[in-house]
């Protein structure tokens, strides 16, 4: 499975902003856009001048790296959005909301998106009492995710779930610190995505 190898903290300078993707590092001064923001190269310190077509661009990279999505599973969940009732843009950030990977994030269980992908992969959790190693699985209202017997033996988990702040999960998720486990229990909702996104950008990106 093809996946970006490059550095992570070059993502973030080359989108001008944090996208959070090293777990507790992006909240020390080690932080690259602390230290250098300004985009990666030779040209970086250039004031860029985009197009429409560049500022749609720019979003859309800035949403597929936040989620860790490549393009062409992108391009996918940007068609089932388009063909869902209501804002395609909407639909597009709730349907990456609800992959596995995103909400074992959201829940505390890992200190970023890209170890909570590692720890899917490698079978540390379920989602209604089966193993699943998928991280694009797509969560529906209802499922409950908890830990694998491998996931339980596991001390990262234990530490992350430890210092997980249970106010910080989003209302369509809640949290059981004792069982170790989160459910499901709502669609995810537009106002509980914070990072700033234009999503419209994205759909008029593809509608090109
Ligand atoms: Fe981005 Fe985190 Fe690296 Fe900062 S430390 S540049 S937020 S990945």
């Amino acid at each position: 499975m093809a996946r970006y190898n490059g550095s992570v903290c070059r993502l973030c300078r080359r989108e001008g902003m944090k996208l959070f993707l090293k777990g507790e590092r992006c909240f020390t001064d080690k932080c690259s856009i602390e230290r250098r923001n300004y985009p990666p190269g030779v040209h970086g310190q250039a004031r860029p001048k985009f197009s429409d077509y560049g500022n749609q661009l720019r979003e859309k990279q800035k949403v597929r790296r936040i989620y860790s999505v490549l393009e062409r599973q992108f391009r996918r969940v940007v068609s089932d959005a388009e063909r869902m009732k209501g804002v395609s843009g909407e639909n597009l950030l709730a349907l990456l909301e609800r992959r596995l990977d995103n909400a074992i994030y959201r829940l505390g269980f890992a200190t970023s998106r890209n170890e909570a992908r590692q720890l899917v992969r490698h079978g540390h959790f379920e989602v209604n009492g089966r193993k699943v190693t998928i991280p694009s699985f797509r969560l529906r209202v209802g499922e409950v995710i908890s830990l694998s017997p491998r996931g339980k033996k596991t001390a990262r988990i234990e530490a992350a779930i430890e210092t997980a702040d249970a106010g910080a999960v989003p209302a369509w998720l809640s949290l059981d610190k004792n069982a170790k486990t989160g459910q499901v229990v709502d669609q995810p909702q537009r106002e509980q995505i914070t990072i700033p996104i234009q999503e419209q950008l994205i759909v008029e990106l593809y509608s090109r």
